[in-house]
């Protein structure tokens, strides 16, 4: 499903974050930022162990990246040219400001993604698989959040990277109405 805002592309697809090759691709990391499950695994596999050297280094000089917030390394061996590494919140029922967290990690990868000068982006759905954030909650903080950031700033596509046909159908219904 593609959408036109404003003169920004917005597209869900059903794919394989790791073949992208808009200029970034984001990565649903953890806070240690040195690989994991999930698309993590899939992302510093596909990127070879470049990632992995330019995370140590994020994580000498800053230690930690706290939840919502994003840091930027090569894409190492994949088409993209840069992966957003962001620790999205794990769901723990709601009252632990999970909500407005997945908003920062969404919003802060956008705004990495300007100041570095890239054009389009790629997304999975963050913190919906193993942090277990209810999909239709996450789809509409995450449309929202990009309809709001490309509404200000100028990109040239936004595109989901929906691993399963099911929630591809998700984000579908959720832009159909927001
Ligand atoms: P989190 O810990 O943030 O929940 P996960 O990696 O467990 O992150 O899951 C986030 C989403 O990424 C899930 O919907 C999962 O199915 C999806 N996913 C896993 N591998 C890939 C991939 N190669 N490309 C796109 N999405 C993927």
């Amino acid at each position: 499903m593609e959408k036109m805002i404003g003169k920004t592309r917005l597209n869900l697809i059903q794919g394989d974050i790791t073949l992208q090759e808009t200029g970034a691709i984001v990565n649903a990391a953890n806070t240690g930022l040195l690989g994991g499950g999930g698309v993590d695994g899939a992302i510093h596999r596909a990127g070879g162990p470049e990632i992995r050297e330019e995370c140590k280094k994020i994580r000498a000089k800053q230690g930690k990246c706290p939840t919502g917030e994003a840091v930027i390394t090569t894409g190492g061996n994949m088409a993209t040219g840069h992966v957003i590494h962001t620790p999205g919140p794990v769901w723990h029922g709601g009252n632990r400001n999970e909500e407005q967290l997945l908003r920062n990690s969404y919003y802060n990868c956008l705004n990495l993604a300007k100041e570095n000068g890239i054009k389009s982006i790629s997304f999975p759905s963050i913190s919906t698989g193993v942090y277990r954030f209810p999909i239709d909650k996450a789809a509409r903080i995450a449309l929202t959040t990009v309809k709001e950031f490309i509404q200000e700033h100028k990109l040239e596509e936004v595109r989901f990277v929906l691993f399963s046909e099911k929630d591809l159908k998700v984000y579908e219904e959720v832009l159909k109405d927001c």
